[in-house]
């Protein structure tokens, strides 16, 4: 059995990234907490993929986007132990691309609301709980950021890709605000990956559009961007804190 590690919190559990992250945490010793917004029956079957690596593991709806989600997430994990790990990895983009001159107030609100908002009240809940300054024992943060964040999003969804610059520079500085009090905080900039996602932002065959601009002539799978989340959690990234890794297969 691998040695317990307290849980780890993923928000955005249910799909995708999220959702191939959590087993893996579970195989590595942590009890995991997931939240989702809507798929209760992906969640469900996430749980109990968690559970079937010998972990314990509980999903809880909980709109990031929203203070009310990230307290009833936290509130769930403690209720599963010492939170020491917190991935980062809801995220949404809107249903159609759009240009900056076309974009709305709302599409706006709701892109920063879940994307930065959701994740620094997630951070700020990790930090309170795993700083030593708190009495806690220390921890790893991994945020889900984007390629887009330094390519731009040019003509589809420049405000995506702003909301994932500010979780690159929230990585940076929260690294340093917390470095000397037993935590790690890092990000994976993912590029473009086989999921649901883009069937959210209208174009579900982008990755196909997009794969021969690829350098490696191809998408990613989630697995391979969650094999990246996990290695930045465990004790092999002892030392890394601060980065921001790129798994775009070069793009
Ligand atoms: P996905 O397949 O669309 O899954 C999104 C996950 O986030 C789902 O579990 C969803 O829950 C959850 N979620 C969405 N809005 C939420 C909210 N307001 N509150 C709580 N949970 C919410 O997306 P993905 O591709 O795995 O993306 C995961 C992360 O990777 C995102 O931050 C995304 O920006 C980033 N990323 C993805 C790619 C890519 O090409 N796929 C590239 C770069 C970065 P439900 O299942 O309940 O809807």
């Amino acid at each position: 059995m691998p040695e317990e590690r307290g849980v780890a919190v993923v928000t955005g559990g249910s799909r995708g990234i999220g959702a191939a992250t959590a087993p893996l945490l579970a195989e590595r010793g942590w009890s995991v907490c997931i939240g989702y917004q809507n798929a209760i029956d992906a969640a469900n079957a996430v749980v109990g993929e968690c559970e079937s690596r010998g972990a314990r593991a509980a999903a809880v709806r909980a709109d990031v986007g929203a203070w009310e989600g990230v307290a009833a997430l936290f509130a769930a994990a403690d209720r599963l132990g010492e939170v020491t790990a917190l991935v980062n990895n809801a995220g949404i983009v809107y249903q159609a691309h759009t240009r900056v001159d076309e974009i709305t107030p709302e599409r706006i609100e709701r892109m920063l609301a879940v994307n930065v908002t959701g994740a620094f009240l997630c951070a700020r809940e990790a930090v309170r709980r795993m700083s030593t300054l708190h009495d806690g024992s220390g921890g790893v943060i991994v945020n889900v950021s984007s390629r887009a964040a330094a390519l731009g999003g040019a003509g589809e969804y420049v405000d995506y890709a702003a909301s994932k610059g500010a979780i690159d520079t929230m990585t940076v500085g929260l690294a340093r605000e917390v470095g000397g009090e037993g935590i790690r905080v890092n990000a994976v900039r993912p590029g473009l990956i086989e999921t649901d996602i883009h069937a959210s932002g209208g174009e579900p065959a982008r990755v196909a559009r997009l794969a021969p601009g690829i350098p490696m002539k191809r998408g990613g799978l989630a697995g391979e961007v969650a094999d990246a989340i996990v290695w930045l959690c465990s004790d092999e990234a002892s030392y890394v804190t601060g980065a921001l890794l790129d798994v775009g297969g070069g793009r």
